[in-house]
């Protein structure tokens, strides 16, 4: 594997100050945004001395056990789960990383993906850094390393050399600090709970863990929090906000308020909307479960059609799954989907999914929903055609492998085999999540919010 490997870090953070269990809470809050990743996971703390880590491939908690938990000691903790569907999982790469640098220990935790390290790295490399992995955040580090004064000075000084999408937490011997990039592409909230403070990605691991949800972290915000309290800086020069509009399609659970909506009544009302723009003569509303869900009941409460779930998923898939050989034909896809006969057999169907990407999944399930004894097959997407790759930290595959980028949506639906195929418009989209000039459509525009290396 070369180490010019491009890593895509579109994962789960979060961080606790100031609780006896901190990391046995981070442990919990990494559980609740197990679907940010999947690959691994893993926890630094400090008992304001020493640092305690523990990293491991899969998920929360395949990851963690009792003993290992209880060995992460002190009151002040940061985690991160890992997503990366492209390749390299190895332990190198996961994260929070840390580093020992002339203020003292520091450990760090992204969810982003940075545009512009591959020359800072080149620069670093060529004046004798030494990189362990091949991840951005590990230039962070380095940047921090080599920047002088205290450590916020420093964490700003490096930031103000970054680019790119970038939600961090970061740990040190007294401090918990959190940040998003001034686009603030990817989302960072604030819970509380007694005198503890808590970072996460989103706010559903706040009800689980008893915590009130305090307030997003605003693009281009620092904020430091310490023993005298939430310190926030807003040091970099003020840009308009684009924020990820895929984290309200796809990325985000339902349950959590992201930049001040509900995920799942923005998705609901994506599908009601779909069922206005694109209304389809059927008998049953079917979700492709559990993406398109949310969207199913809004669609099915749009047109009146009954919602039924005629597909059913199983979550019990771990990464170490081993595909059988080619023998079983569409093992894959029935091995996580099967459809329920009865509400299928001789009725008009609409399939409601969130996104298509490669295509394969709505082929696949086309196909299912017609070998249960479907007559008709209407595809409904409750968002727009995804045309290109996204380079903030979702991981979409190249402009190549993204069907929409180079076929209509006529040969889209010929290719999955469905009898109409329909997406929800992107002024639909931008209705239903407002503040339009506040997000980042690039997957479904190719206009970028800021130029990269
Ligand atoms: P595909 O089969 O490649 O068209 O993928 C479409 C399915 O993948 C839909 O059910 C989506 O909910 C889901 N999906 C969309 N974006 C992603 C992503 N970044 N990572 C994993 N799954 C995704």
């Amino acid at each position: 594997m070369s180490l010019d490997y491009k890593l895509k870090e579109a994962c789960g953070i979060c961080g606790v100050f100031n609780h006896k269990e901190a990391a046995n809470f981070v442990y919990l809050i990494l559980y609740a945004l197990q679907h940010r990743g999947q690959e691994g996971a893993g926890i630094v703390s400090t008992d304001r001395k020493n640092f305690y880590e523990y990293k491991s491939t899969g998920l929360v908690a395949e990851a963690f056990d009792k003993e290992t938990i209880k060995k992460l000691k002190g009151n002040i903790a940061i985690g991160h789960n890992r997503y990366s569907t492209t390749g390299d999982d190895s332990f190198v790469n996961m994260q929070p990383f840390t580093a020992t640098i002339s203020s003292g220990n520091i450990a760090i935790a992204h969810n982003g993906n940075l545009t512009n390290t591959h020359k800072l790295r080149k620069t670093l490399t060529a004046e004798g850094a030494i990189f362990n992995s091949q991840s951005d955040t590990e230039v962070i580090l380095h940047l921090i390393a080599r920047s002088k004064g205290n450590i916020v000075t420093r964490l700003v000084n490096s930031l103000k050399q970054i680019k790119g999408a970038y939600s961090l937490v970061i740990l040190t011997k007294n401090s918990l600090i959190g940040v998003r990039d001034p686009y603030g592409v990817r989302p960072l909230s604030i819970g509380k709970m007694n005198n503890t403070i808590i970072l996460s990605s989103e706010t559903c691991p706040f009800e689980l863990i008893g915590a009130r949800f305090l307030r997003d972290v605003k693009p281009g915000e620092i904020v430091i929090i310490n023993d005298k309290g939430i310190t926030s800086l807003q040091p970099f020069e003020k840009v308009e906000p684009k924020q990820c509009i895929f984290e309200y399609v796809y990325f985000a659970r339902p349950d959590s308020i992201l930049w001040g909506k509900d995920v799942y009544m923005v998705r609901k009302r994506l599908g009601e909307l779909l069922s206005q723009e694109s209304p389809v003569e059927a008998d049953v509303v079917v979700p492709v479960p559990d993406s398109g869900v949310a969207s199913a009941i809004g669609f099915s409460q749009g047109s009146g059609i009954p919602l039924e779930f005629g597909l059913i998923r199983n979550h019990y898939i771990g990464r170490t799954f081993i595909e059988p050989k080619q023998s079983i034909r569409h093992f894959g896809v029935k091995i996580k989907f099967n459809a329920v006969r009865k509400f299928l057999k001789g009725k008009r169907v609409v399939v409601v999914d969130d996104s298509i990407v490669r295509g394969t999944t709505s082929r696949k399930i086309v196909k299912m929903v017609r070998a249960a004894g479907a007559r008709e097959v209407h595809l409904r997407i409750a968002s727009p055609p995804i045309i290109s790759p996204c380079f903030y930290g979702i991981d979409t595959p190249t402009r190549r492998e993204l069907i929409a980028s180079s076929h209509s949506i006529e040969e889209i639906r010929k290719y999955s085999t469905a009898d109409s195929l329909s997406y929800l418009s992107l002024d639909g989209l931008k209705e239903v999540v407002g503040r339009k000039e506040n997000f980042c459509y690039a997957c479904f525009t190719g206009k970028y919010p800021a130029e990269f290396e």
